[in-house]
C-alpha cells in the first residue's frame, strides 16, 4: 500500500488544484489520497481554509472521489489547528462537512504565562489571542520568539511540546501531525539544541503522552519536498523513542504542489526502517490498517 492523508490544495496554502493533486498521487503510484485543507473553524488566517469554502471544498473532493475510484481512493479530511482554551481539532466540531478524518496539529506558540506578549501578526486572521507559527516564515519565527519568549529557545520549545502533550490528550480526532515541526527555521535561527538533555527529556514526555493517547503519529517529509529541511518531522531520534513504545505511524507527504508527493517518500521509509519500525498504518474507510514498509 502507498498512502498519504495530508495533502493541501489552492483551498488552503497550497499551490495546485485538488485534481491536479490527485493526478499527480495516480502518476506517482498512491492507493489512497486524503486532503487535509488547514482548518481553524471558526477561525482562519491566510493559509486556512476560509469559512465560507468548506462546502465547496468538500464536495469537489466527493465529486472527484467518484469520478477517479477505479483509479485511487481520495479521503475528505482537515488539518485542523490545536490552540489551547480557543481551538481543537474536534470531528464533533467538524460534523456538518463529514470528514473521513482529521489530522491534529500544533503549528502556533502560545504564551499563556505572557497572555499580553504580542507574537506576530497573522495575515487575515480573527483568532482571539496572541501567537505565531513555529513554521512560519524565519522573520515570523524570529519575532515571535523575541515578543513572546524574550528569545529564550529553550522555554519556547517547552511550551511547545507541552501544547503538543495537551493536545494527545484529546480524542477527536486521527492523526498526530509533524510532532517537531519546531525545528523546521533552528537550522536558520539555531534558537536550540538537539543534543541537550532538556530537549531529549522533552521528545521523551511527548512520545510518552503520544503512546498513551493511542493516535497514530505522522511520519512528515513536508521538509524534504518543500526544501526548508532536509530530513523528516520528528527526527530520528523521536522516531526511536516512538518505536520503543510502539506508538503507530503512518506516512505523510505533507504536500502543498504537484511533485511533492512522491519527493522524500523513501526517505521517509528508510527512517522508519531505521528506528526499527516494520510496517505502517493506514485508513481505509475509517478503519486503521496495516501494511509492510
Ligand atoms: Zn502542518
Ligand atoms: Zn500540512
Amino acid at each position: 500500500m502507498k498512502t498519504n492523508y495530508h495533502t493541501h490544495s489552492t483551498f488552503c496554502d497550497g499551490k495546485a488544484s485538488i485534481e491536479e493533486m490527485v493526478q499527480d498521487a495516480i502518476a506517482s503510484g498512491f492507493d489512497i489520497l486524503g486532503f487535509s485543507s488547514h482548518a481553524a473553524f471558526p477561525y482562519q488566517s491566510s493559509w486556512h481554509l476560509k469559512n465560507d469554502k468548506y462546502d465547496e471544498y468538500v464536495s469537489t473532493i466527493r465529486k472527484l472521489a467518484l469520478q477517479y475510484k477505479d483509479k485511487i481512493q481520495l479521503q475528505v479530511g482537515f488539518e485542523a489547528d490545536f490552540i489551547p482554551m480557543v481551538l481543537e481539532p474536534s470531528k464533533t466540531k467538524l460534523a456538518q462537512f463529514e470528514p473521513d478524518f482529521l489530522i491534529g496539529a500544533v503549528h502556533y506558540a502560545v504564551n499563556y504565562d505572557s497572555p499580553y506578549a504580542k507574537g506576530y501578526p497573522q495575515e487575515e486572521s480573527n483568532f482571539p489571542v496572541n501567537l505565531f507559527a513555529v513554521d512560519g516564515s524565519e522573520e515570523e519565527v524570529r519575532e515571535g520568539l523575541k515578543n513572546m519568549f524574550d528569545n529564550d529557545g529553550k522555554l519556547a520549545c517547552q511550551s511547545y511540546f507541552a501544547i503538543q502533550r495537551e493536545m494527545a490528550t484529546l480524542s477527536d480526532y486521527d492523526i498526530i501531525a509533524h510532532p517537531d515541526i519546531i525545528r523546521k527555521r533552528n537550522a536558520a535561527i539555531n534558537f536550540f539544541s538537539e543534543e541537550e538533555d532538556w530537549y531529549k527529556h522533552e521528545i521523551t514526555a511527548t512520545a510518552q503522552a503520544f503512546a498513551k493517547s493511542g493516535k497514530v503519529v505522522e511520519v512528515n517529509y513536508g521538509g524534504i519536498s518543500r526544501g526548508t529541511l532536509n530530513d523528516t518531522y520528528p527526527s530520528l531520534d523521536f522516531l526511536k523513542i516512538l518505536r520503543s513504545l510502539d506508538v503507530p505511524v503512518t506516512i505523510s507527504a505533507d504536500a502543498h504542489g504537484v511533485g511533492q508527493l512522491n519527493n522524500g517518500y523513501d526517505f521517509a521509509v528508510q527512517q522508519m526502517k531505521k528506528a526499527g519500525y516494520s510496517e505502517f498504518y493506514y485508513l481505509d474507510n475509517k478503519k486503521w490498517l496495516q501494511s509492510s514498509l
